[in-house]
């Protein structure tokens, strides 16, 4: 990573120029097990690692978390029961669990290499993987609306990756 940016700061005519601040940003892509101590502490948003594989979006997860550990910490607070704080949890992977699996799982499989993320980008080209990647983005669920558009993104599939389909 140092390397590639000196480069960059030579290619663009920047290498005496002052480095005003260095900033490291390593995005947690997995929701961590547990995001209460069962007592008096609750994390949201990156803290509570619930930014999506795959896409590495993490605003809207955060703010969906946060309300959802609010209500659990409100409920703490109301009932005086520490317990309460796990729901937030809870609810947020019942909601959007199954979401950040197939992303982890999405992000496993073709983020291994870059042959395997060329095939993945050629996939992205195809309209139906386009519609339906926008729809369960807009809605932040599965799309399950056209079973066909899914066979065809399976076939799609399986010949990039058997080496059949045109590069
Ligand atoms: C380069 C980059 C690009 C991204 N692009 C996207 C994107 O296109 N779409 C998307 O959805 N997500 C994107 N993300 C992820 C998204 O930014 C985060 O997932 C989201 O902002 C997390 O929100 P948060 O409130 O949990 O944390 P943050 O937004 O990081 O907020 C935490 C705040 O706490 C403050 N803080 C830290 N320590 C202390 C302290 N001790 N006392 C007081 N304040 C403190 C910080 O200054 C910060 O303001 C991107 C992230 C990065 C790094």
């Amino acid at each position: 990573m140092r390397s590639a940016t000196a480069r960059l700061r030579e290619i663009a005519g920047l290498t005496h120029a002052a480095t005003l601040r260095r900033e490291g940003a390593p995005i947690p892509l997995k929701p961590l097990p547990q995001w209460d101590n069962g007592r008096d502490v609750v994390v949201i948003g990156d803290a509570a690692g619930v930014v999506a594989p795959s896409s590495g979006e993490g605003i809207y997860y955060a703010m969906d978390c946060a309300r959802r550990v609010s209500q659990a910490a409100h409920q703490a607070l109301k009932t005086g029961n520490s317990a309460c704080l796990k729901q937030g949890r809870k609810s947020f992977m019942k909601q959007h669990g199954r979401v950040f699996w197939i992303l982890g799982v999405m992000q496993y499989f073709w983020y291994q290499n870059d042959k395997r993320r060329e095939k993945f980008v050629k996939i992205c080209e195809d309209r139906d993987v386009q519609r339906l990647t926008f729809e369960s983005y807009m809605n932040k669920e599965l799309a399950r609306k056209d079973p066909m558009a899914h066979v065809r993104i399976f076939l799609k599939d399986m010949a990039h990756l058997l080496g059949l389909a045109r590069t």
